[in-house]
């Protein structure tokens, strides 16, 4: 499903599953893929944080 948005930095209408504006370059903010692998990201970073904490803790505690 193809919809138009309008960029931030130069007011035109843009795809909203395009990287860059056509019209002034700038990334938008509007694409759905990259808010996605974003969102990814930031839940794998997440998990890794809580991971190696938690082995932290196993590993510190006293048996
Ligand atoms: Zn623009």
């Amino acid at each position: 499903m193809k919809q138009e948005v309008s960029c931030l930095y130069c007011g035109k209408k843009i795809p909203n599953d395009t990287a860059n504006c056509p019209h002034c370059g700038a990334v938008s903010h509007f694409q759905e893929r990259g808010y996605r692998s974003g969102a990814i990201k930031r839940f794998i970073i997440l998990f890794l944080i809580v991971a190696i904490s938690s082995l932290f803790f196993a590993l510190y505690l006293p048996r």
